[in-house]
C-alpha cells in the first residue's frame, strides 16, 4: 500500500518516448529553404541596424525577407523577441517551440506564435555555429528555455536595485520606439547563448558564449513581423547572474534585413 512502508518505493521504469508528433508544418524542405535563403540574399538589404551593447532596438520585417544577425565586434548574447506586426497579440511562444522542436534551435526549426495563432512567424535558415551542436554538458546554443535576465530577479538575488537588463532594455525598446507596454514583453529565443541543464539537478546553467566576431545566424519571417533584439548586459554570459559585469565583456550585435528582388 503506497504511504506504509519505511522502505525506499520503487517505481517502474520505462523508456523514453518524444512527447510530441511532429507536425508537418514543423517540418521545412531544406532544399526549399536553402532556395529560398539564397534568393532573398541576392536581392538587396533594405535596412542595417546595430543594437548597441547593454541596448535594445527593434525592427520590422516583411514575410520572405531574411534577417541575419551578426557577431560584429565581440562575443555576445541577443535576447529576442517577435510579435505579427498586424496584430502585437500574436506573439513568439518559446514554450510550444520548445515542444515542437527542442529546447535549442537549430537550422531548419521555427518560431511559433502563442495561442490561438500557433503557427510558424519564422524560420532558422543558416548558423555559422552550427557545428557546436551538444557538447559534454548537454549544452548547446540559441535556446528556447531561458526567460530573459530582469532587474526583478537580480534583486531577488543580490536585494539590490538596478535598472540593466534584456527585459528592461526590450521594454525601453518597445515603449519607446513602438509605443508599447512592458506587459508586451515576453518570454525569449536566447540567440548565441550556450545553456543546458544539469545532470545531477537539471538546474538550468550557462557557460560563456562561442560565438566570435564574425559568426551569424539567419531566418525567415513567415508573417509580417515586429522584431526586438537585446544585446544582452551580461555580454558573453562569462560572469553569472548577480555578480558585476565588465564592460569589456558586453558588444553590439548588427542586423540586416534582405528582401527579394522583384525581377528575380
Ligand atoms: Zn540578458
Amino acid at each position: 500500500m503506497v504511504g506504509t512502508s519505511m522502505e525506499k518505493r520503487i517505481f517502474k521504469q520505462y523508456e523514453p518516448t518524444i512527447c510530441y508528433n511532429k507536425p508537418p508544418s514543423a517540418q521545412v524542405d531544406p532544399a526549399e529553404y536553402d532556395n529560398k535563403r539564397l534568393e532573398t540574399l541576392s536581392g538587396e538589404i533594405v535596412e542595417t541596424l546595430i543594437v548597441p551593447k547593454r541596448t535594445a532596438r527593434t525592427w520590422t520585417m516583411q514575410a520572405g525577407d531574411l534577417c541575419r544577425i551578426t557577431v560584429c565586434e565581440g562575443s555576445q548574447v541577443g535576447d529576442m523577441n517577435f510579435w505579427n506586426l498586424d496584430n502585437i497579440k500574436e506573439h513568439f511562444y518559446s514554450g510550444k517551440t520548445r515542444q515542437l522542436h527542442s529546447t535549442h534551435l537549430k537550422v531548419y526549426d521555427r518560431l511559433w506564435s502563442n495561442f490561438p495563432h500557433l503557427r510558424p512567424m519564422a524560420t532558422l535558415v543558416h548558423d555559422t555555429l552550427a557545428d557546436y551542436g551538444i557538447d559534454e554538458h548537454g549544452g548547446a546554443l540559441h535556446d528556447v528555455v531561458g526567460t530573459r535576465c530582469d532587474d526583478y530577479t537580480y534583486k531577488l538575488i543580490t536585494g539590490k536595485d538596478r535598472v540593466g537588463s534584456c527585459h528592461s532594455s526590450l521594454t525601453k525598446a518597445i515603449v519607446q520606439e513602438r509605443g508599447m507596454k512592458e506587459e508586451d514583453v515576453h518570454d525569449v529565443w536566447n540567440i548565441f547563448m550556450c545553456t543546458g541543464f544539469t545532470r545531477d539537478t537539471q538546474q538550468y546553467f550557462c557557460k560563456p558564449s562561442p560565438a566570435r566576431k564574425g559568426d551569424y545566424l539567419e531566418f525567415i519571417a513567415e508573417i509580417n513581423l515586429l522584431i526586438a533584439l537585446s544585446a544582452c548586459p551580461q555580454g558573453d554570459v562569462s560572469v553569472v547572474v548577480g555578480e558585476e559585469v565588465p564592460d569589456e565583456i558586453c558588444h553590439p550585435l548588427k542586423v540586416e534585413i534582405f528582401r527579394k528582388s522583384n525581377n528575380n
